[in-house]
């Protein structure tokens, strides 16, 4: 999972410092490497690892001219690595372009071994934007320069569609002078497209989520459709442009995990159907005739939301017991497993007013190796809880994601191969449930109902796109290759 912002100033402004400040705001989508791509005429490239604070100086702001820029920050996923796969990426010839994206693709090591050096076309690095960036260009090719802008890219966004295949949302700049940005045909990926109007005119900008607009002052106008683009020449009006039709269906694990709560993503409030996966999963407390808490406590942060609407709902106060230290960072960026258990110590610290002598109900989002739930229903018992009863606000996690969020692999989950009952007994809880598929996916749906379905690939095992499992066995090779 990745994250990216593209934005078309009015000429003569120089846009990257705000870019930088959108990227700041998506820098929970990671934290692994991130870059500024900024256009003035020739394009000039700031990328390299780390947190978008300690990657720019003054004096790269100061060379990113131009009023197109986009901009990325990456979240590691298998086999992703060095700088050499930080993004952007971008080509000056044939045609000028540059582009960022958040998402994987199944397909990548075919295109990257067999399908591209039979075109002679070498790809220099293990980065999935760079396969896009080229089928866009043969697609670009097969135009002509004097073809309407419209035509162009709907020609270059269908030789993307037709060649590669996963999960993509995309923002890029084309050396004409225009900023465009496409979701793949099952829409994935998120993809949001906002305006900011000042007294010169206006300026557009596309992103991930829409929390990068919100510091910048932009609205947002709309989410891209399935297989739809969207494109603009600074001081001109928008073309959005249907490329491919089908079933939309978004990551709706964007919405239990990942996304900033102040975002919406397909017209659905991530605040608000945290809120309501809590208040569905009371409901399911209830029906199960589960044992009543004297406190709910949430383990922080994605759960909050969650936790406080369930709380309500129960009728049971609700606590913060846990104190997170923010500046350990998100446990899965540990290269291993004896890393990320002590990282877990480290980040969550109890309050033991909290727990003595009560019976606790700790809501997390999801389980996954169960190291945190584990960990965590150990501590609440050596903070004094009488008896510890846990709750996720996602149904068991037995699949892994092909569209790059970084779980684990088939055998790394908890629940795979085990009962509820199981499981229970692993992490040491005296009482657990999950909120159920069909429970969450109503919860997820906005009460406007603008998304039918969502990819539920990893409670599932079924996949919207149809080479996803095969690539399971690719990510789970690479994995492998890491531990050794
Ligand atoms: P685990 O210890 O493997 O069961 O991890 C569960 C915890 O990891 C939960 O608290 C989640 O909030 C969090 N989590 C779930 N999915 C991810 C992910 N893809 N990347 C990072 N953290 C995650």
């Amino acid at each position: 999972m990745c994250g990216f912002i593209g934005i078309a100033g009015l000429p003569g402004r120089d846009i990257a410092p705000e870019l930088y400040e959108g990227l700041i705001a998506l820098q929970h989508r990671g934290q692994d490497a991130a870059g500024i791509l900024s256009f003035d005429g020739a394009f000039h490239l700031r990328k390299g690892e780390g947190m978008v604070r300690d990657i720019f100086s003054a004096a790269d702001m100061a060379r990113l001219k131009g009023n197109l820029a986009v901009g990325h920050v990456r979240y590691p996923t298998v086999g992703g690595g060095g700088s050499q796969d930080a993004q952007p990426f971008y080509i000056n010839y044939p045609f000028g372009v540059g582009m960022a994206h958040n998402g994987n693709l199944t397909n990548f090591v075919d295109l990257k071994e067999a399908q591209f050096p039979k075109e002679n076309i070498c790809l220099e690095s293990s980065c999935d934007v760079e396969a896009i960036l080229y089928a866009f260009a043969m697609g670009l090719q097969r135009t002509l320069r004097k073809d309407p802008l419209e035509h162009r890219i709907r020609t270059a966004v269908e030789n993307v569609f037709e060649r590669v295949k996963g999960a993509y949302s995309v923002g890029g700049v084309l050396a004409e002078g225009v900023l465009f940005g496409f979701r793949d045909p099952s829409g994935i990926k998120p993809c949001i497209v906002g305006r900011r109007v000042t007294e010169e005119g206006e300026e557009w900008a596309v992103a991930s989520e829409s929390v990068a607009f919100d510091v910048l002052g932009f609205e947002k106008v709309r989410d891209l459709e399935n297989g739809e683009a969207f494109f603009v020449v600074p001081g001109q009006e928008p073309r959005f442009v249907r490329v491919a039709e089908g079933p939309h269906t978004p990551c709706i694990f964007e919405l239990v995990y990942f996304a900033r709560p102040d975002s919406f993503l397909d017209g659905i409030s991530v605040y608000k159907a945290r809120q309501r996966f809590g208040e569905a999963l009371a409901r399911q407390w209830r029906d199960e005739g589960a044992p009543t808490p004297d406190v709910v406590i949430p383990i922080p942060d994605s759960a909050r939301d969650a936790a406080l609407s369930m709380a309500l709902e129960l009728g049971v106060p609700y606590r913060e017991g846990f104190i997170k230290n923010r500046y350990v960072g998100r446990t899965f960026i540990m290269p291993n497993q004896a890393a990320r258990q002590d990282s877990i110590r480290r980040k969550l610290n109890p309050i033991p007013i909290e727990f003595e002598g009560r019976r606790v109900l700790l809501v997390d989002d999801s389980i996954v190796r169960g190291n945190t739930s584990r960990k965590i229903v150990e501590t609440a018992r050596r903070a004094g809880a009488k008896e510890i009863y846990f709750a996720s606000t996602s149904p068991p996690l037995i699949s892994p994601c092909p569209y790059g969020i970084d779980m684990a692999t088939r055998e790394d989950f908890v629940a795979r191969g085990r009962t509820v009952e199981e499981v229970r007994e692993l992490i040491g809880a005296d009482y657990l449930t999950y909120l159920e598929l069909d429970r969450m996916v109503e919860a997820a749906q906005a009460p406007n109902g603008e998304v039918e379905g969502f990819c539920t690939g990893c409670f599932t095992g079924r996949y919207p796109t149809e080479d996803a499992a095969a690539s399971l066995d690719v990510i789970a090779a690479e994995r492998a290759a890491m531990r050794v």
